[in-house]
């Protein structure tokens, strides 16, 4: 079976089930601060988890993609030197939202692995939790109970908590789970090795390795750790797609299966190197360490990375110096690190696979097929630019290696190299190599010690502390879901259901959730509500709101003192009213860029707060003055046309599409979405708009730039600001219209005085010219013999630039031996000039920049320059004189 076909199989299987079928959800998480990527099937599937969201229907499946390099999972490191540890990845899922249980769970897992795929039973091991007496959790005989109907007793192993207990965070849902793993060792391997494949479960052997993994969630740990039953038990399942083509496809690692084959191959054809599969490594000589080996590994990174970063790329996160942008950013260096190292590729050499993984990938993931351009320039950009900061680094590791050798030291200090790892993104591997071929060792320790800090540094700053919710009303949380009610509501009558305590970096606020709210949380780029709760006794001030697990979590400093009571939430509605406008701006813009620039126009990113909107979009060059000019002039008069506001809420996804709404690549939309339209502008928006177009006032592009390769951002503003901006410029220009007594033809006095002024500059210079060379002259006349060397000293006032016009001028002038010392001065700054003829130096063995450093003590200052000439500055311009005869006594003439 391919890798398609596999895929089709899990997907037809469990619709077969009844689970709906869903798509994946972004890759790039843009809502949740609490994890920048999907890194597991259920995170889409947290609100539902934690009862925020309705959990019909409560059987789904679908293939997610998942990144695993930050966080919790981080598999970074191995990616590459072992065959089954992707960055990005699929998992393929199933799930049960109080539906069926461990029994269900087990049974489907093993009828689709062994009845539709036909996997070889006496290969499959399952493990099961062992239990923990301290936490007073009894060992998951439930679970064994259910494997033992498919497999014999010696195939189900007892794991440990770290293995077979799952957790979301530190706190929430959590239960025990059970894996399943395959022994896919080849019959020889069996054979030669002696073991088990029960005693290689979990023991890290390529060959023995998990698939799927079931959790059972039954339990909610509390911030104490104590664990109480969870109110809707739910099954949720992971399988890495990529190890399940290897199985299906007979092979050993996972690059040889035709997931990766293409791409290593066309690795191949343009290093001229050669791949080994697992076979051939096999039945080769290639030892762990060979140069064969190396090469293997990096075309592994390579085709694993490119994937990564297409695909983030593709989910709108692009690299960045902060947050996911970062994280991008690593791992497209990393790649980058091993083929410049090891598949010897100096150029670009990423960029130049994106073909074959979107002729591979395109057709199951058209996002990749739609921006192809898009990606292939932002990573040749960051190829290029780190390629750059590679060869500066390697400039600056090999100045520490000639210092080093200059003081006859061996090893480069760990502060050294860990600079090299935090400002050229050198890892310690790559320091060690270069330095190791040039004879040098690392200090490793002291590079660790400076890892450690700065892990705690960024530790420090990052510690938030929440401690558990506090329920005011209603005790089941499951049964409390968040009523909005913003779009049509500025005030309303509320309850706050319940609360919690926040500390970060020492700061404490509290969270608030309401049982009906008008305020909204920061989301799709629009900042969060503020506003008020009031009642007759007591008034809070909501100073932020934040959008978490579906619903809008207020931000109080202090808690209502009668939590219970009955409170109004009244939302800022000046501030929300020009967020709104703002946001309204935003839509129009985008919709005039299209029609000004082009369809290839996307948004890439968007902020709208009260003050100001900014939007990012693709687009491949600097948008010309004239082009901005069209689009405001289309904007504004959309703005005029009063349009109003022609929203659907609740509208199934594909009628939305109908609509012609514009959805996003990388945006998470529910099965039911919102649609928002003003005249010809339609979008997905979940945001707060203005009630009509009028409502903006007025629209100006304040900035156009670029955010990085094939993104440019428009910064604007809209209203009060543009009225205040325009009395802003009115002022300034009727200042400058009474400097130049408030002409009619502004501009033409303007012009007028720049070409005066352009006149005069060049009459100056031409008078100057003539005063250099008149001093010249005047100076090579006084000039005194000292034993056949023409000596010529002056202390005169003269700009710096004119002084050395004058020592040239002098040099030119006389013929033979020379030595010429000028002291001027200009505005109270001295500077000292050496001019001498080239013989004093060669034959006389003077040197007027060593002349020039111990004179220029006389005037507090100091210079230098070549052998023939040199200059000085300085601060005391009394010292001149005497300064001029020091040079002539260190002259020994
Ligand atoms: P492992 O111990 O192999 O790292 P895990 O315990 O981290 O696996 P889970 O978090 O249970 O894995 O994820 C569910 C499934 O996803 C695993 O059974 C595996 O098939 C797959 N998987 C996990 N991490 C990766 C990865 N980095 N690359 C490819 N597949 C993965
Ligand atoms: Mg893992």
């Amino acid at each position: 079976m391919t890798a398609n076909e596999i895929r089709e199989s899990f997907k037809k299987f469990f619709e077969q089930k009844q689970h709906a079928i869903v798509p994946s959800a972004p890759m790039v998480i843009k809502d949740d601060p609490t994890l920048m990527f999907t890194n597991a099937g259920m995170n889409q599937w947290k609100d539902i988890i934690l009862g925020t969201r309705d959990p019909e229907p409560r059987r789904r499946a679908d293939t997610q993609k998942c990144l695993r390099v930050s966080g919790k999972h981080n598999d970074l490191e191995e990616v590459g030197h072992d065959t089954y540890h992707h960055t990005m990845f699929e998992m393929l899922g199933n799930w049960s939202f109080g539906d069926y249980f461990k029994e269900g769970a087990i049974d489907m897992a093993w009828e689709y692995l062994v009845d539709v795929l036909k996997l070889n039973p006496e290969d499959l091991y399952v493990t099961v939790f062992e239990g923990s007496p301290e936490e007073n959790i009894p060992r998951d005989d439930e679970a064994a109970k259910y494997w033992a109907k498919h497999v014999p007793e010696d195939h189900i192993i007892n794991g440990n908590k770290h293995d077979n207990f799952w957790e979301m965070g530190d706190t929430g849902p959590c239960g025990p789970c059970s894996e399943i793993h395959v022994d896919s060792r080849t019959p020889e391997q069996k054979a030669a090795s002696g073991k088990t494949g029960r005693e290689l479960v979990n023991q890290d052997d390529p060959q023995v390795i998990e698939i799927w993994n079931l959790v059972f969630m039954q339990f909610n740990r509390k911030a104490d750790g104590s664990l109480e039953k969870l109110s809707m038990n739910v099954i949720d399942t992971g399988m890495g797609f990529e190890r399940l083509v290897r199985m299906m496809q007979g092979k050993h690692s996972n690059y040889d299966t035709d997931v990766f084959q293409p791409i290593i191959k066309a690795e191949q054809d343009i290093t001229g190197l050669k791949y080994m599969t697992f076979e051939e490594s096999e039945h080769s000589e290639n030892s762990e360490d060979s140069e064969q080996e190396k090469i293997n590994i990096a075309m592994r990174v390579c085709a694993d990375h490119l994937r990564a970063v297409a695909f983030s790329i593709a989910d709108g996160q692009l690299p960045s110096n902060a947050k996911a942008g970062y994280v991008i950013r690593r791992i497209l260096r990393r790649a980058v690190r091993y083929a410049y190292t090891f598949l010897g590729q100096k150029d670009g050499f990423l960029y130049k696979l994106i073909p074959t993984l979107v002729h591979e990938m395109g057709d199951a993931f058209p996002e990749l097929k739609a921006q192809q351009t898009l990606i292939t320039k932002v990573i040749k950009e960051e190829e290029d630019s780190f390629l750059r900061t590679l060869d500066k680094g390697i400039n600056m590791l090999n100045e520490a290696m000639d210092q080093l050798k200059a003081e006859g030291k061996r090893q480069l200090d760990g502060v050294q190299a860990f600079r090299l790892f935090d400002t050229y993104g050198f890892p310690l591997d790559l320091t060690e190599l270069i330095c190791r071929e040039n004879g040098f060792t690392v200090d490793e320790e002291q590079f660790n010690v400076e890892m450690q800090k700065q892990k705690e540094r960024a530790r420090n700053a990052a510690a938030v502390e929440n401690s558990d919710w506090v329920n005011v009303c209603g005790d089941d949380i499951a049964t409390t879901e968040q009523q909005f009610v913003g779009y049509d509501y500025t005030e309303y009558n509320c309850h706050i259901l319940r609360y919690r305590k926040v500390t970060q970096k020492k700061n404490e606020f509290y969270e608030l959730v309401l049982d009906a709210t008008p305020f909204y949380g920061e989301m799709g780029g629009q900042v969060g509500d503020c506003g008020v709760l009031v009642n007759e006794n007591e008034t809070v001030e909501i100073i932020d709101t934040k959008r978490e697990n579906n619903q809008s979590v207020h931000i109080v400093k202090q808690l209502p003192k009668a939590p219970s009571a009955e409170f109004m939430a009244c939302v800022d509605t000046d501030k929300r009213n020009a967020s709104a406008a703002n946001h309204t701006a935003t839509h129009l813009l985008d919709y005039a860029l299209k029609q000004i620039l082009g369809d290839h126009v996307e948004q890439k990113g968007s902020f709208v707060s009260p003050d100001t909107l900014r939007f990012d979009f693709s687009h491949f060059e600097k948008v010309s003055d004239e082009q901005l000019r069209q689009v405001e002039r289309m904007v504004n008069d959309m703005i005029r046309q009063d349009i109003h506001i022609d929203e659907h809420r609740d509208v199934p996804f594909d009628e939305a599409k109908k609509l012609g709404a514009i959805a996003l690549f990388g945006e998470k939309y529910g099965d039911k979405v919102r649609v928002v339209r003003f005249g010809p502008s339609c979008e997905f928006c979940g945001g707060i708009h203005a009630t009509s177009t009028g409502r903006i006032g007025f629209f100006k592009i304040i900035a156009e730039s670029s955010v990085a390769a094939g993104i440019r951002r428009i910064e604007a503003t809209t209203g009060q600001d543009c009225e205040e901006r325009l009395y802003q410029m009115e002022d300034i220009l009727k200042n400058i219209k009474s400097f130049f007594n408030n002409a009619k033809d502004l501009q033409g006095v303007i012009q007028k005085y720049i070409e005066e002024h352009d006149h005069m500059k060049k009459e100056i210079e031409g008078f100057q010219a003539q005063a250099v060379e008149r001093a010249a002259q005047r100076m090579v006349e006084k000039a005194r013999m000292v034993n056949g060397v023409t000596v010529i000293t002056t202390v005169l006032p003269m700009a710096p630039a004119a002084a050395k016009d004058l020592a040239f001028k002098v040099r030119a002038a006389v013929e033979g031996s020379l030595l010429c010392v000028i002291g001027s001065h200009d505005n109270n700054k001295p500077q000292l000039s050496i001019m001498m003829s080239d013989d004093m130096v060669s034959d006389h063995g003077l040197n007027a920049g060593q002349m020039v450093r111990e004179a220029a003590k006389l005037i507090q200052g100091g210079g230098g320059g070549q052998p023939h000439f040199a200059q000085a500055g300085g601060k005391n311009v009394d010292g001149l004189s005497a300064a001029v005869d020091k040079v002539i006594e260190l002259a020994n003439l």
